[in-house]
């Protein structure tokens, strides 16, 4: 466990680095800005594919247990209620009588406003979801709600996807995708937002063995984070009191990262019992049990639930990766991500502009793109390039210089270790691919 409570980076190089490299803009910042909503650039949609990638390939393609499952983000209200989102969702909200800001009263240390110092309003409770209209009339009967977790969507399709697949328990249905929040006080750039994406699972067993696959879960989602390269460190699971379980949850973990503003959730991990699917069945009037064929048994699986953000982990890695270390110039910034990870897997960079060894470098370039998102950069000196492509991750440089062209080979730079090799270009996509290893 660390010692420390802050991460080495401050929140402000981290965002000052997003924004010069294209990783994250603020949304609408042509009108100044829609607060707490952020687009994802060039090098920002690439990381947060590459995040959702290795967290399907994990859960899904790699299990014989799980499958996969794409809902609407638009839902039948009665799910909401079912749910208890409509009653339940809800944070209590104050407002300080002399400024006029809100604060979510759970977030706040003793009653003054934080921000002047003024008196607060006694908290109410205010419903996180979003409303919108159904069809073109704005009435009561036509509310429909913006999906506060994706959870739900796998719930109502419990029986679709058991019909479909002939699963047997245990077994879990994954979903990435983006959910809204209309959270009171949203901030620390991406890790609290209104809109947000989610990587969920749900897993059905047999209630008696719900303990042990929390267990599993725990552990497996905690080393998911350490095989993409985030310090052991810098993690840790914590457990919830009783007095901050969810109505749902018999019992839950969050994974914390250590964040610059402190230890802060990534992913939380329920044991949820059989509450949802015993409230969609009573609220919907369908049968959601399930046959077990061993026991001769109908019963209502329970199920153990971990649900990321793509947007948190996405920072996690960001926060985790950053690194800066004294060179010739002054410092070298390295975003030392994962190869998985990694926007960019391979830079192609001819030494000159000189006709024939660009026309080589563009001959490279195609071979490996074909393979790996990849950049061909051509201006500015060799050493900027390389510094250029340190602080956005890149793993690996390619450089086609004039002895190229005799010996038909190009030199690899290593990002981290900063080494070079030699490799016949014959022999370059085998060589990458090796150390890359994906
Ligand atoms: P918090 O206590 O931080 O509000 P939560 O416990 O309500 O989070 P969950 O309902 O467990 O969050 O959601 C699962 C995951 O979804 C979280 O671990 C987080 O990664 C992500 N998430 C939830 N709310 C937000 C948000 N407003 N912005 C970004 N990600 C979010």
């Amino acid at each position: 466990m660390a010692s420390t409570e802050r991460s080495k980076v401050s929140m402000d190089t981290i965002v000052s680095l997003c924004k010069r490299r294209g990783f994250m803009y603020q949304s609408s910042e042509i009108y100044g800005g829609l607060g707490s909503v952020w687009d994802y650039g060039p090098l920002g949609v690439e990381l947060k594919n590459n995040v959702k990638r290795a967290w399907w390939k994990a859960v899904v393609q790699e299990r014989d247990d799980l499958v996969g499952l794409d809902s609407a983000i638009l839902m039948h209200p009665q799910v909401w209620v079912a749910s208890g989102h409509v009653e339940n969702f809800s944070d209590p909200l104050v407002e300080c009588k002399n400024c006029h800001q809100r604060w979510r009263a759970d977030h706040i240390e003793g009653n003054a406003c934080p921000s002047c110092g003024g008196d607060l309003t006694e908290p109410r409770m205010f419903n996180l979801m979003f409303k919108t209209f159904m069809g073109p009339v704005e009435e009561a009967a036509a509310v429909v709600y913006l999906r506060p977790e994706t959870a739900q969507g796998i719930f109502v399709n419990f029986q679709n996807v058991l019909t479909t697949t002939r699963k047997k328990l245990p077994f879990g249905i994954a979903q990435i995708g983006k959910s809204f929040r209309n959270e009171i006080t949203p901030g620390n750039f991406t890790f609290r937002t209104r809109e947000f994406e989610q990587m969920e699972v749900e897993y059905f067993v047999k209630p008696g063995t719900d303990e042990e696959w929390h267990k599993h879960w725990l552990q497996s989602r905690f080393d998911w984070y350490v095989s993409l390269g985030m310090k052991r460190e810098h993690l840790r699971l914590r457990e919830h009191g009783r007095d901050e379980l969810a109505h749902y949850a018999k019992a839950c973990y969050d994974v914390e990262y250590l964040f610059p503003m402190g230890w802060s959730e990534i992913e939380g991990i329920a044991n949820r019992t059989d509450f949802d699917l015993v409230q969609h069945s009573r609220v919907s009037g369908k049968e959601l049990d399930y046959y077990d064929e061993q026991s001769g048994e109908h019963f209502i699986p329970y199920v153990i639930e971990p649900s990321a953000g793509v947007d948190r982990s996405a920072l996690g890695f960001l926060v985790d990766a950053y690194d800066e270390e004294p060179d010739k110039e002054g410092t070298r910034v390295v975003m030392r991500f994962h190869p998985a990870l990694a926007p960019i897997k391979v830079a192609v960079l001819p030494l000159s502009k000189k006709e024939n060894l660009t026309k080589l470098a563009h001959d490279v370039h195609a071979l490996l793109r074909k393979r790996w998102m990849t950049q061909y950069d051509d201006t500015q000196s060799i050493g900027r390039r390389y510094r250029r492509q340190d602080e956005i991750g890149t793993p690996f440089c390619v450089t086609v210089d004039f002895d190229s062209l005799n010996d038909n080979a190009v030199t690899i730079r290593e990002r981290d270790s900063m080494e070079q090799i030699r490799v016949p270009i014959a022999n370059l996509l085998n060589a990458l691919t090796a150390k890359l290893g994906c």
